[in-house]
């Protein structure tokens, strides 16, 4: 299985709870992530992580200015509406399109860990991207069964660093903002 993977923390208790049941290679694409020592950062974490439970890791090129691209006039759009959805969809459509050239069985990703991710639409977006790149799609919802609180779990008896932004220059402006409101 290709593992779309956003950062060292989601993938804790996601490779933990698929590695059973498949040959798992870790995929990240995640050209949002800015700025680039933020990219670096949690880059060099995950290729930390995956060394350590002896996980494949890839790293695919930084496309940030594909990206800044697709998301274009949305810098207002609040966190989980139409920008997320743009922005999930390039990396799973990258993902399975990287999967299906190279012979992968299945594609998934672990951004359905986070409890302010919706699964559904996350998978909306993978049912999607499976039949347009013909590779297949594991449906999930990492977050159940305690998923979430594993991963949170695992990343501290880990030492892993968890961001407090999603990944983009917007929800780092947010972030800013609600720092200054609760000031
Ligand atoms: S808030 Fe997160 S999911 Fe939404 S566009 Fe920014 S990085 Fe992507």
């Amino acid at each position: 299985m290709l593992l779309h993977a956003c950062c060292a923390p989601c993938s804790t208790s996601v490779i933990e709870r698929l590695r059973s049941e498949f040959h798992l290679t870790t995929y990240f694409y995640n050209p949002n992530i800015h700025p680039r020592e933020e990219y670096e950062l949690r880059t060099r974490q995950m290729k930390e992580y995956t060394q350590k439970v002896e996980v494949e890791f890839i790293e695919p090129e930084y496309e940030q200015e594909r990206w800044f691209a697709l998301t274009q006039n949305m810098e207002m759009v609040p966190e989980g509406g139409e920008r997320c959805r743009a922005c999930y969809r390039l990396r799973l459509e990258t993902t399975a399109d990287y999967g299906a050239r190279r012979g992968y069985d299945y594609f998934a990703t672990t951004l359905s860990v986070s409890p302010h991710k919706n699964a559904q639409k996350i998978n909306q977006i993978g049912r999607k991207a499976s039949q347009k790149y013909r590779i297949k799609y594991l449906e999930t919802d990492f977050k159940k069964r305690e998923g979430f609180k594993r991963s949170v779990e695992l990343s501290k008896s880990q030492g892993l660093f968890r961001q407090d932004y999603c990944g983009c220059i917007y929800s780092r402006r947010e972030r800013e903002k609600r720092k200054k409101t609760d000031a």
